[in-house]
């Protein structure tokens, strides 16, 4: 299990609450000296331009300063997937999260789709055809979905209220879905009980993370990766990706 990580992270690079100074630091406390990591190096602007429009990516460039931060988080993504197709599963500990990030235009404290440039890397290099995503962040990855829709890269994120509901339905749907080559994870841990959804609890993460596990080993090997989208109560970030890593790794 490799963190893929860059210090440049911390910076807050806009105002929003996924840029808050403390917020990598919180998940760094929990999982630094459990787990080897690898530096990330910026996304080249081809790697962007598979996924965004060229307006899309010049409007993110008139700020330089988030332009280079965002290019760092998708090179992150894309540092995982690869890390993770050689046979080592990953995690990109990796901000501005990516999921509200469609072709043309973001939002949702979200630039480019971190998790869409690393699969369409992947692809781009004849890699993979076919790839699973999970998203469980609280909020639905319109920009993902929006990517990949009619593609053989297939976008899931359930829709159940409670919190049984939900881990239930991603385990049917991880033991009916079959030939992905490679299963790529949006983590937003802003479901949590004491985050803005109110719903998983600690433990939950830990049973989504052997669930995306055991599904990657019946279909590809184990080949799987996960990026960080949301979460925001940092007082208890930090023990859900923990929570999470120790199912997923
Ligand atoms: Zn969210």
């Amino acid at each position: 299990m490799k963190i893929v990580y860059h210090p440049r992270y911390t910076e807050v690079y806009s105002a929003d609450p996924a840029a808050k100074p403390g917020r990598l630091e919180a998940i760094l406390k929990e999982i630094e000296g459990s787990y080897d990591f690898l530096e990330s190096e910026p996304a080249e602007e081809e790697d962007i331009r598979r996924v965004h429009t060229p307006s899309h990516i010049e409007a993110i460039k008139r700020n330089s300063h988030l332009y280079e931060i965002a290019l760092l988080a998708g090179g992150g993504a894309i540092k995982a997937a690869e890390t993770a197709f050689a046979g080592e599963p990953s995690f990109a500990l990796i901000r501005p999260p990516g999921h509200h990030a469609s072709p043309g235009h973001s939002w949702g404290f979200c630039y480019f789709n971190n998790i869409a440039v690393a699969l369409t890397k992947l692809k781009s290099k004849g890699l993979i055809e076919k790839a699973f995503i999970l998203d469980f962040d609280l909020h639905f990855g319109d920009g993902t979905s929006n990517i990949f829709a009619g593609s053989k890269i297939k976008y899931f994120q359930p829709k159940a209220e409670t919190r049984e509901g939900f881990i239930s339905e991603i385990r049917e749907k991880l033991e009916e879905e079959k030939g992905y080559e490679i299963f790529a994870v949006s983590a937003g841990f802003d479901r949590h009980i004491e985050d803005w959804g109110g719903q998983l609890t600690t433990d939950d993460y830990r049973t989504i993370g052997e669930l995306v596990k055991e599904a990657a080993e019946r279909n590809c090997e184990g080949k799987r990766f996960a990026v960080l989208e949301g979460g925001y109560n940092h007082s208890v970030l930090g023990r859900n990706v923990r929570a999470f890593l120790e199912g997923f790794a």
